[in-house]
């Protein structure tokens, strides 16, 4: 069996700074409601269920319910596209491709959100930075949230970009070029809509035996790979799709090198809890 992420014992100091209303024991003595509050901490839960704002929320369903048309008519075109002009080959090259790129903008976005702008950030704020932070402090609470609250959120980027691609495909019907690109995005689409469920896992107490038998393979994120991120000094591994470029990324400093670069313009990560060794 695969091992789950043991959590920092970091819980008490950050549950004063961030002053959850925690909720908890209802018609239950304090006692209780107390030992019952520890436990779920100890285990990296909040004990509080967040809720999306009405118009995110909103965003969230439709899309999620639209990406699975759009995905499924995006692929099937483009394929008949590589098809028909004889290059259906290419499918070894784009589907690998397409992974490794979904494991990238998985990487790219967390490091994003867990290092700069703020949780009162407009737009961005309540709904890509406060999920991240709040990640670290319960980053049992994933394992709480539905499909809507796992992959909604990527669904309202994803929605749009295969909205584009299906236009494109559509513009340009002999263009063997933007059918291969067309896969790609579509392998990227799909593995970034999996991501949270992938990261979900990783935290899972007892995960089904589908996802320990991905895990081990290392087709999605292994709950050991992905503690690293959640180590002392809390900067590496952000890749969380499947993390393989994890390794290639840390060796050659990328987000720290993005961070010195950005710095020149005097654009300062936002958040020092994660470069704070305890
Ligand atoms: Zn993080
Ligand atoms: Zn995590």
């Amino acid at each position: 069996m695969s091992a789950t992420i043991q959590e920092e014992p970091l819980l008490t100091r950050e549950v004063e700074e961030v002053g959850p209303p925690l909720r908890l024991g209802g018609g239950k003595s304090s006692a209780a409601s107390d030992r019952e509050l520890a436990s779920l901490l100890a285990r990296g839960y909040s004990g509080v269920h967040e809720h999306s704002a009405p118009l995110h929320s909103f965003l969230e369903h439709s899309t999620l319910v639209l990406f699975p048309f759009l995905f499924g008519v995006t692929v099937y075109l483009s394929l008949a596209r590589l098809y028909h002009l004889d290059v259906l080959w290419s499918l070894l090259l784009a589907i690998p491709l397409g992974i490794v790129a979904g494991d990238f903008v998985s990487g790219i976005v967390h490091w994003f959100a867990d290092t700069y702008f703020t949780e009162d950030t407009p737009i961005i704020g309540r709904s890509l930075v406060k999920p991240f932070r709040l990640h670290h402090i319960y980053p049992r609470d994933i394992c709480t949230h539905n499909l809507v609250e796992v992959a909604g959120n990527v669904c309202i980027l994803a929605v749009p970009v295969l909205s584009l691609c299906l236009y494109l495909l559509w513009l340009l019907p002999d263009s063997r070029w933007l059918a291969f690109k067309v896969v790609c995005v579509s392998v990227v689409a799909i593995t970034t809509v999996a991501t949270n469920q992938f990261h979900k896992w990783a935290h899972q107490e007892d995960p089904s035996r589908l996802a320990r038998w991905l895990q081990r393979t290392r087709l999605v994120l292994n709950p050991s790979h992905h503690q690293r991120h959640h180590t002392a000094p809390f900067n590496l591994h952000y890749c969380i799709t499947n993390g393989w470029l994890n390794p290639f990324l840390n060796r050659i400093k990328f987000f720290r090198r993005i961070e010195a670069f950005l710095g020149l313009f005097g654009i300062r990560p936002t958040n020092v809890r994660e470069r704070r060794s305890h």
